[in-house]
């Protein structure tokens, strides 16, 4: 397997807005391989989530951190948001040193495809609602960092 190097800031590319993904492209090996070779650099880099546009790549894929495993979704969209929201403590791979309060939806339906290449919907919160939101903003362009309502941590 092959780990991908995790661009950082002030990379311009993490402010790229991503590209659809063709779904019946998933079930190719090379886009298998690819959405593998995420999950390793994830487990290596010991992140909760990992976007595409992270290793350098502007299409739609993130990878999730649900429950101890990890799950890829193709062109995720939050297509609902509960109004209740939460703030809690974020960081990222690729702002280093760097942590800050944001606030997030409670809980967000999502709809994507799955690495099988199955339109999905799930919804989803706490935590793995934080996540979502964290890496759906990535293939936007947009940093927690632009969310940030307090820093907790700046040694970056
Ligand atoms: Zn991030």
């Amino acid at each position: 397997m092959t780990t991908y190097p995790v661009i950082t800031i002030p990379n311009p590319d993490l402010r790229v807005l991503s590209e659809e993904i063709d779904p019946r492209t998933i079930l190719e090996e090379s886009f298998q391989t690819l959405i593998e070779d995420m999950k390793e650099t994830m487990v290596v880099s010991k992140g909760v989530g990992l976007a595409a546009p992270q290793i350098d790549l502007p299409k739609r894929l993130i990878i999730v951190k649900i429950r101890e495993e990890l799950q890829a979704f193709i062109n995720p969209e939050i297509i609902s948001r509960s109004l209740k929201t939460v703030v809690g403590e974020e960081g990222c791979l690729s702002v280093p040193g760097v942590y800050g309060l944001v606030k997030r939806h409670q809980r967000v339906t999502v709809k994507a495809y799955n690495q099988q290449g199955e339109k999905i919907k799930m919804r989803v919160d706490g935590f793995s609602a934080i996540i979502f939101q964290h890496e759906i903003d990535h293939l936007n362009g947009i940093l927690f960092t632009d969310k940030v309502i307090e820093y907790t941590k700046r040694t970056g």
